[in-house]
């Protein structure tokens, strides 16, 4: 059976360096419908189910705001991805592509990022729609939407218009 960890043929890895620790912190769980790889999208689609990004307590008052934007960014560290690949070939393409030029999740820092509709947020739990990753993902963030976001304070010195 072939999975997520083979490598294709035309596909190439490199050694990587042991990883410098970015001290990430994962600041809740995603709780999605889909149990496993297979069953989630390629992208997520905001007329999708509903998602579930739970926050651990002490971020509870972080989001306090969130719901003034319909939109919001979500970043999540797809945890299964292996991290090595140079040039991946997708699956029913013939063609080969740099890791850069894809949103696979195979990636030296396996971050996804959604674009996704607020749904409601209840009890430190914001339900969304547009994800596409594994019911258990680890939460790394949450922005709203930069297309609708007015910076808080006034454009900087240097700055032009
Ligand atoms: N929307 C994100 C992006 O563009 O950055 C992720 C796109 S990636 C193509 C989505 C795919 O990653 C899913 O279809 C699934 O195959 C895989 N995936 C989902 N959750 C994962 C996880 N926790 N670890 C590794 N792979 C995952």
């Amino acid at each position: 059976m072939t999975t997520e960890q083979d490598i294709r043929p035309k596909e190439r890895r490199v050694e990587i360096a042991p990883a410098r620790d970015a001290q990430l912190r994962f600041i809740g769980t995603i709780r999605t419908p889909f149990p496993d790889r297979a069953a989630c999208p390629r992208q997520g689609r905001q007329d999708g189910p509903d998602c579930r990004l739970v926050l651990d307590p002490v971020w509870h008052p972080a989001l306090q705001g969130l719901e003034d934007y319909e939109t919001l960014e979500v970043l999540y560290w797809l945890d299964r991805s292996r991290r090595d690949l140079v040039v991946q070939a997708p699956r029913h393409d013939d063609r080969v592509f740099g890791t850069f030029a894809l949103r696979s999740p195979v990636r030296p820092n396996p971050i996804g990022t959604a674009l996704v509709r607020l749904v409601r947020i209840e009890a430190g739990e914001v339900v969304v729609r547009g994800l596409d990753c594994i019911d258990g993902t680890p939460l790394l963030d949450i922005k709203p939407d930069r297309s609708a976001f007015t910076p808080k304070a006034p454009p900087k010195s240097t700055e032009g218009g």
